[in-house]
C-alpha cells in the first residue's frame, strides 16, 4: 500500500519524479508485479475516497482527451467519471466521423492536435498497434484504451484488482482461471493472461477451435512457467475454477459471416451450468454480453461481473492520478 497522497486539502504540486509520471500505457507487458501492487493500492485508496467523498480535487485542471475510434460504453465512461470524481475535465470525441478524422486526418496529427489542448490522451482504435503509434506522436501520455484484436491493459488491470478485491490479494497465486469463449479475437484475454503470468496461476482456454488462444500469446505466458491448457467443453474444467472469465464472440472482427454463424451460441452460462462449479469462485466478464452469460445467473453471488465495472472506475482513477503525477 503506498502512502496516503490522496487528501484532496493538500495543495499538490505535480511530482515530476514519480515513476509513472509522463508515461504511456500501451501494453500489459509494462508491468511487473510490484507495480501491480502499487496501482491496486492506490486504486484501494480512490475507492475509499469515493466512498467517503465522492468527487474531490486531485486532478483539478487537469484535461483528459477521450479519443474513440470504435465503440465503447464502460470504458469511455469510467474514464470520463474517472477525471471528474478528481476533479478534472474531458474533451469526449466518440464519434469521430464528425472530427477531422473523416477529412481523412492521420492519428499522429490528430493525437498532436489534442495533446495542445489536454494533459493526457485515452485512445480506442481498430488498429493493432495504434496506441504505440500514437504515443509515439505524442509528448503528452496515451492510455491505451483498445487496439483492435491487440491489447486493452486497463481491462486487465481492473481484472485482475478485481480478483484481488473479490477473492482476497493473497489468493490469486494458486488460483485456476478458465478463459472462456472468443480467445481469438478477444483482446480483453490477450492483456488478461499476459498480465496474470506474473502470479503462481493455472490458466485454462475453452473456446471453439477457430477461436483459439493465439500462439503468441501461450509462448508468452508459457515462458513465465505458468501451466496453460486447451479444452472444446467447460465441463471438465469447471469443477476446478477459481474465475471463470466469459468472452463475447467478437463478431466485429470475423472476415467471414458464416463463421460467426457458426460459433455465436458456442457457450452459455447459467445456473444449471454453474451447478458443478465451487461456491467461492468468481464470474466474469469484460461486458457487453450478448447471451454468452444467461440473466438468470445474474443475482448468483458469484456473478462478479456488474462489481467489475465498479472497480474499472478505480482502477482508471489510480492510472489518471499516476500518469499526470498526483500519486
Ligand atoms: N468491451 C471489451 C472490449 O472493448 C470487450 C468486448 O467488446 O467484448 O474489448
Amino acid at each position: 500500500m503506498p502512502t496516503s497522497s490522496l487528501n484532496p486539502h493538500l495543495p499538490f504540486g505535480e511530482n515530476k519524479n514519480a515513476e509513472w509520471y509522463g508515461k504511456d500505457i500501451i501494453s500489459v507487458k509494462q508491468f511487473k508485479r510490484e507495480d501491480l501492487e502499487y496501482i491496486f493500492g492506490v486504486a484501494h485508496e480512490m475507492r475509499g475516497m469515493v466512498e467517503r467523498i465522492g468527487t474531490f480535487d486531485l486532478l483539478k485542471g487537469k484535461i483528459l482527451a477521450n479519443l474513440f475510434y470504435e465503440p465503447s460504453t464502460r470504458t469511455s465512461s469510467s474514464f470520463t467519471a474517472a477525471m471528474e470524481r478528481l476533479g478534472g475535465s474531458v474533451i469526449p470525441i466518440n464519434e469521430v466521423k464528425y472530427s477531422s478524422v473523416s477529412k481523412g486526418e492521420s492519428l499522429p496529427d490528430t493525437v498532436r492536435t489534442l495533446e495542445c489542448y489536454a494533459d493526457v490522451i485515452v485512445l480506442r482504435h481498430p488498429e493493432t498497434g495504434s496506441a504505440a503509434i500514437a504515443a509515439k506522436a505524442a509528448r503528452k501520455p496515451v492510455i491505451n484504451a483498445g487496439d483492435g484484436v491487440g491489447e486493452h491493459p486497463t481491462q486487465a488491470l481492473l481484472d485482475t484488482f478485481t480478483i484481488f478485491e473479490e477473492l482476497g490479494a493473497g489468493q490469486v497465486d494458486g488460483m485456476t482461471v478458465t478463459m472462456l469463449g472468443d480467445l481469438k479475437y478477444g483482446r480483453t484475454v490477450h492483456s488478461l493472461a499476459r498480465l496474470l503470468s506474473l502470479f503462481k496461476v493455472k490458466i485454462n482456454y475453452v473456446s471453439p477451435d477457430i477461436l483459439k488462444m493465439p500462439k503468441e500469446v501461450m509462448d508468452e505466458v508459457a515462458v513465465k512457467g505458468i501451466p496453460q491448457a486447451e479444452f472444446g467443453s467447460l465441463e471438465k474444467v469447471l469443477p476446478e475454477t477459481d474465475v471463470l472469465y466469459v468472452t463475447r464472440v467478437q463478431k466485429e472482427r470475423f472476415e467471414d459471416p458464416a463463421d460467426y454463424e457458426k460459433v455465436k451460441g458456442a457457450y452459455v452460462i447459467d445456473p444449471i451450468v454453474m451447478k458443478a462449479a465451487k461456491k467461492d469462485m468468481i464470474v466474469m466478464h469484460p461486458l457487453p454480453r450478448v447471451g454468452e452469460i444467461s440473466v438468470d445467473f445474474d443475482d448468483d453471488p458469484r456473478a462478479a461481473y456488474f462489481r467489475q465495472m465498479e472497480y474499472g472506475l478505480y482502477v482508471r482513477m489510480a492510472l489518471l492520478a499516476m500518469v499526470l503525477g498526483k500519486a
